[in-house]
């Protein structure tokens, strides 16, 4: 049988385009090399803990009343997901600051406005602004033509990066990069971020909220697949895709364990870089194709599994940031060394008494590093490195935050740049696709995508145009199967 359309990975950009397709009464297979669904949101087991590896802010899905692009989405192929929107629960430490940040946007506009005088009002006129800017990039996407006289502020902002954005508002220095603190683990410098991209998350964060899910990550990814099953879709697990030939009329894909499959039209939920160099070598410059895109940083993820409720640990915050800096340029430049005191941690049971049994609690270290630093690992050193970087991420969440947990620590797995190459084939153990950064912004990709679109191929997921997280992953996969769709009706 010849598919319409092929997807390489069932990650969060193939299962909605799966969705769509199938929605759509196409033909569609997925391929998935893993046991599982969800790329790099899955779940696991270790003992009696059950780990996500990903969402833990679900963005742009709001509630039944501030109902987000997501959510509306999902109901559009009946997904329903058991969540909860939850207000900031956040410690934040630098060298020079340590603060609570708690409640809902108007605090942390106060909270701001109390250390730097003067921020209150541009903010409020910049939470104005992403409003607009939201509505007008909504239009972009069903190729509208955005009046000037309603969106001013959308061409007056389109060159501008975040820093000079905000600046621009009058937003006090010290402001600016406290209110940017989201892109700090991401390496993405205010001054290299497009405004209109940063004030497009800022528009999901402050009107549609966090939102978390009640159950795993698992049963989320789980539903999605059942559905694009129920909607008449296939898809084989096990499967990895290990080359692609062209023939007459169709393409061959060929996996690791010898069966094929031919399809009209492939979408990839992978990576150009990762294409090109290891299922089509050698037929397109790799640089070109990519058009100056840049890899997001790796990582290294240590899940904890502790013996004591979250309470009697002490840990009171859903999310505790610890940043070398504020200043976002410097961090980045801090992110290219293996010791480096930014990093992140989540405590799930703060928001939901369910994630983990009784009387335990799990605890998630992330740090995030730029360049080669983890090039000198090899099979006699990586055991040894692992360990040592968890180490000291654990003794430097200790210290900074003065919380206990070594001797509570009943389970610990970790994750490091090998660990995601070897799950989702990310080039590098990149976690958050390619960066939005400079031009190469979500903005400019979506206008110049009919010159890059290649006429077989459909690139979707993080590394698509939209960039890293569920909501973009999930509007690419479906985005882009909207254009293929109409362009085949017409
Ligand atoms: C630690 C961490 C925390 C995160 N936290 C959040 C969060 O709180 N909120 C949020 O919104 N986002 C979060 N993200 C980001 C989010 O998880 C990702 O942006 C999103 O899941 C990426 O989806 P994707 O479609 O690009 O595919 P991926 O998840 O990269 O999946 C690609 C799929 O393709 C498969 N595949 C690859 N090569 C082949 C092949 N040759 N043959 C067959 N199959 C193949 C892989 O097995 C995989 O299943 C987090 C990411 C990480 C790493």
């Amino acid at each position: 049988m010849i598919y319409d359309y092929l997807i390489v990975g069932a990650g969060i950009g193939g299962l909605s385009a799966g969705l769509n397709l199938a929605f759509n009464k196409k033909k569609t297979l997925i391929l998935e090399k893993n046991s599982l669904p969800g790329g790099l949101v899955s779940t696991f087991k270790r003992g009696r803990f059950e780990f996500d590896t990903s969402i833990y802010t679900l963005y742009d899905y709001g509630d039944d009343v501030h109902v987000g692009n997501l959510q509306e989405l999902l109901n559009k192929f009946k997904i329903d997901l058991d969540t909860k929107v939850i207000p900031f629960n956040i410690r934040l430490t630098t060298p020079n600051n340590n603060l609570v940040i708690r409640g809902e946007i108007n605090d942390f506009l106060l909270e701001l406005e109390r250390l730097n005088e003067g921020s209150m009002l541009p903010l409020k006129e910049f939470m104005k602004i992403t409003k607009e800017i939201h509505e007008a990039k909504n239009l972009l996407l069903t190729n509208s033509k955005i009046n000037y006289d309603k969106y001013p502020n959308f061409y007056k902002y389109l060159d501008y990066d975040a820093k000079s954005g905000l600046r621009a508002l009058k937003v006090p220095e010290d402001a600016i990069n406290l209110f940017g603190f989201y892109w700090l683990e991401l390496g993405s410098p205010l001054n290299k971020l497009s405004f209109i991209d940063f004030a497009d998350f800022m528009y999901k964060l402050i009107f549609k909220k966090e939102t978390i899910l009640l159950n795993k990550n698992l049963d989320f990814t789980l539903k999605l697949t059942n559905r694009y099953q129920e909607l008449g879709g296939r898809i084989y697990f096990n499967s990895h895709v290990i080359s692609i030939t062209k023939e007459k009329n169709y393409y061959l894909l060929k996996t690791s364990d010898n069966q094929e499959h031919k399809a009209k039209h492939l979408i990839f939920d992978v990576s150009k870089r990762y294409v090109y160099t290891n299922l089509l070598p050698g037929t397109k410059e790799i640089n070109e194709l990519e058009n100056a895109r840049s890899l997001s940083p790796n990582g290294v993820v240590v899940y904890l599994g502790l013996n004591r409720s979250a309470s009697e640990l002490g840990l009171k915050n859903y999310k505790y940031y610890s940043f070398s800096t504020l200043n976002s340029e410097n961090n980045t430049k801090y992110m290219t060394s293996l010791n480096h005191d930014t990093f992140s941690a989540y405590v799930p049971n703060v928001v939901n008494p369910n994630a983990s049994p009784k009387n335990t609690t799990i605890l998630i270290l992330k740090q995030t590093y730029f360049d080669e630093v983890f090039n000198t690992l090899n099979l006699n050193n990586y055991a040894k490195t692992k360990e040592e970087i968890a180490k000291n991420l654990i003794a430097n969440f200790e210290n900074t935050f003065k919380i206990d947990i070594s001797e509570y620590i009943e389970e610990i797995e970790v994750a490091t740049p090998v660990t995601f190459v070897r799950y989702t084939n990310s080039v590098n153990g990149s976690l958050y696709g390619y960066m939005a950064k400079g031009y190469d912004n979500p903005i400019n990709r979506i206008l110049s995508y009919p010159d890059e679109e290649q006429s077989d191929f459909t690139f979707v997921g993080a590394y698509s145009l939209f960039g890293s997280h569920v909501d973009n992953a999930f509007y690419s996969g479906y985005y882009l199967t909207e254009q293929l769709l109409k362009k085949k009706e017409n």
